[in-house]
């Protein structure tokens, strides 16, 4: 086997074991790449409960009123540091543990109402936002997901008051993109009591400044010499915690603590694992899902604040005798935010919904989202920024802070490559394991074979000739929901066309994977807008208003997504991906 194929095979193996394990119901995204519209996750638009609501909205003001007084993000960025009476005001109103079940001390809320608190807190300072969610979004998630019930009663209390603080130990120099690749070190003792640890971490959110770290670390499997990770909770009092560097300086959300740390034979009570050993990967990538979401949230704060700012500064700015709201190429950006913005809020609270709902695989919609909302809210920063002319470029306005603090989204928590090329991969599996059946039975028929084949061959023709109801209840969208279905229709045909002119090689084709992704997640963003619009319309509807309210950011956003669809759709085709990668390898040299 060469090197290439052996990584292959391991690389599906751990796919297989991360994504695959047995039936489950089909989700939203799998279901595009089926050619289905699995209505149900997306429609009706979700809403908090109502008693939920109501503590909701009691949170969101203590918040707003304690962020008002007491949050000062120039300082935060200039010192950059947090202050312990900004953390300790957090932990007050509730919002480090804001998911933690009630039993443990949290208020047991839903992920949909956290990603609201979390949505406020983006809107005004991101280091602090990112602060949070590593502290709750990542840092004690393993904890609550995984956690035995002795292990939740032990650690939680503390943690969720925000006395204790939390971080998320996985990137290391050779696991970056490649977390798989940890290369931390837990041997067990020999009396099987402890595990002792060897390694080092960097790049750690919160690492200086917590008390509680999940660390994945490599584990011999039982039995055979193969090693896999396990999630350990490992305290920075253990004797071997070595911070090797508390604050690593750095360009944007400089009030968070990112360190680096080593640990010199850590010995960690067997009792701090977390899950099943062997299965860290899973729950780290289990806990990023989560980690994406809140992402999401803050990213839409952020881009409501950059839709205030540009239009305060267009109704006030005057050139040429005119305010700049006047001139079209500034309208075009104001439009283009306030949908945007639109589009993130949607997007972030469906995907919320499905993880408070219960369904059990979300990995691709958590990937999309993030991989939308951070290019998105990049986008709204630099066309606020560009409306706001030179003055933007100086730091009494927050526009530069928020272009530096931006810039992370893009990279952290998984890089938008590798979203963008696991979205494809993940989505065209199902089609793929269909057009892998017909082949096989027609290079070996076998009756078991055929009777497969036969199903496989149903499913992929049933999707290429039904075109996908998008079951709207206001006949405002209708033209909108009939648009997004044919356009789930072509998407289905590209896929399927891609998978069977490419076959095993799309494996390694990016450029083809990213045009499917990049349509996959304007079809689930189109998806959302058009569930809220429709939700607004009938809520109007039975408050009695009359007149259907008109809601241009929805509508702008779905003729632009629409747009961009199509293009990518029609980029399969038409494209210059040859002399893109032949440049490159002239320019990359041989390697
Ligand atoms: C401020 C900050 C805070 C962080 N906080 C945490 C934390 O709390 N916990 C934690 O564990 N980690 C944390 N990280 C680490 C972060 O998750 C990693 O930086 C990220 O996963 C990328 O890894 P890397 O930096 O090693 O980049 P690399 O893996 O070297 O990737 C570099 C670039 O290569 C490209 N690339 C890589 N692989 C592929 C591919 N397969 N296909 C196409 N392109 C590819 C992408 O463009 C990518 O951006 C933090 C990082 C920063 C900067």
């Amino acid at each position: 086997m060469t090197e290439t194929e052996a990584q292959r095979q391991k690389e599906i193996q751990q796919a297989e074991e991360l994504l695959f394990a047995g039936p489950q119901a089909l989700g939203f995204a799998k279901g595009l790449f089926q050619g289905h519209f699995v209505s149900d996750w997306v429609m009706p638009y979700p809403r908090i409960p109502a008693a939920q609501q109501t503590e909701l909205d009691k949170s969101l003001a203590e918040l707003r009123q304690f962020l008002d007084k007491d949050l000062d993000p120039v300082a935060i960025d200039r010192e950059a540091d947090i202050p312990r009476k900004v953390i300790d005001g957090l932990g007050r109103i509730g919002v480090l543990g804001m998911t933690a079940p009630v039993e443990y001390g949290g208020p047991g809320l839903t992920q949909m109402a956290n990603c609201k608190i979390l949505e406020e807190i983006g809107s005004r300072c991101a280091s602090t936002s990112v602060f949070v969610n590593a502290h709750h979004s990542i840092g004690i998630r393993a904890l609550l997901l995984f956690g035995t019930h002795q292990q939740k009663q032990k650690w939680l209390p503390k943690l969720v008051t925000g006395e204790q603080l939390g971080a998320f130990a996985l990137t290391e120099k050779e696991a970056g993109s490649d977390a798989a690749n940890v290369q931390m070190q837990a041997r067990p003792s020999e009396d099987g009591s402890h595990f002792i640890l060897n390694g080092e971490k960097r790049y750690i959110t919160n690492a200086s400044i917590a008390q509680v770290l999940t660390v994945m670390a490599r584990t011999p499997v039982p039995g055979s010499n193969k090693t896999a990770i396990t999630a350990f909770l490992v305290t920075p009092d253990m004797p071997g915690f070595e911070m090797l560097e508390a604050r690593m300086p750095k360009m944007g959300i400089r009030g968070t603590a990112t360190g680096r740390f080593a640990l010199h034979d850590v010995k960690v009570p067997k009792e701090n694992i977390l899950g099943a050993p062997g299965k860290g990967l899973k729950v780290a990538l289990t806990v990023l899902d989560f980690g994406r979401t809140t992402f999401g949230a803050c990213c839409t704060g952020a881009a409501k604040t950059c839709l205030r700012l540009a239009v305060e500064h267009a109704n006030t700015r005057k050139q040429f005798n005119k305010t700049l709201g006047n001139f079209h190429l500034v309208k075009k950006k104001i439009a283009r935010i306030a949908a945007d913005a639109y589009a993130m809020e949607a997007m972030t609270t469906v995907t919320a919904s499905l993880i408070d709902r219960g369904l059990e695989d979300y990995m691709m919609e958590t990937a999309m989202l993030k991989v939308f909302t951070t290019e998105r809210l990049w986008e709204c920063i630099n066309d606020a920024f560009q409306i706001y002319g030179g003055s933007a470029y100086f730091v009494d306005l927050p526009l530069e802070r928020m272009m530096r603090d931006a810039r992370i989204n893009q990279i952290g928590e998984g890089s938008n490559e590798v979203l963008t090329s696991f979205v494809a991969l993940v989505g065209m599996r199902g089609p793929g394991m269909e057009f892998k059946e017909i082949y096989d039975t027609m290079l070996r028929p076998s009756r078991a074979g055929i009777g497969r084949a036969w199903n496989a061959g149903m499913n992929r023709l049933g999707a290429t000739v039904r075109v996908p109801d998008v079951p709207v209840r206001s006949s405002e969208v209708r033209w909108f929901a009939n648009q997004l279905g044919r356009l789930i229709w072509r998407f289905n045909l590209a896929v399927n066309r891609a998978l069977i002119v490419y076959r095993e090689p799309i494996l390694d084709m990016q450029l083809v994977q990213e045009r499917i992704a990049n349509a996959a997640m304007d079809l689930f963003a189109s998806t959302c807008v058009l569930s809220r619009w429709d939700s607004e319309l009938q809520f109007a509807r039975r408050n009695g208003e009359s007149g259907a309210p008109k809601n241009r950011e929805a509508e702008l956003f779905l003729r632009q997504s629409f747009r961009r669809i199509r293009g990518f759709l029609g980029g399969l085709n038409d494209n210059d991906d040859k002399a893109i990668l032949t440049a490159a390898d002239s320019a990359l040299g041989d390697r």
